[in-house]
């Protein structure tokens, strides 16, 4: 099944993942995914390097990913956030 995660930064310092989903059901007037759809906490030089490859990720890739960032990285928390998590069916 897939999810509604668009990508993953990781915060090497804060042994956290960002993990960004793309559909909200509000309309905030400062939302700041209206400026991009990319972690806005990446800084330009990062930005202009990127392209979407036309895939949200898999259940079991979301999955494989996390196995990795903990046991590679000592991830110790992710934060579900960029657009809405909450309306994304592989949750429900
Ligand atoms: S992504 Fe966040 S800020 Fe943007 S419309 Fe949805 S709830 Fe509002």
């Amino acid at each position: 099944m897939n999810t509604r995660i668009s990508h993953i930064t990781y915060y090497i310092d804060l042994h956290s993942a960002y993990v960004q989903f793309l559909g909200c059901n509000f309309n905030c007037p400062w939302c700041i995914r209206k400026l991009t759809p990319w972690d806005h906490h990446l800084g330009n030089d990062e930005l202009v390097r990127l392209r979407f490859q036309g895939g949200l990720l898999g259940i079991n890739e979301f999955l494989e990913i996390i196995d990795n960032a903990i046991n590679q990285y000592g991830m110790e928390e992710a934060v579900l956030g960029g657009e809405e998590p909450t309306i994304d069916p592989a949750y429900l």
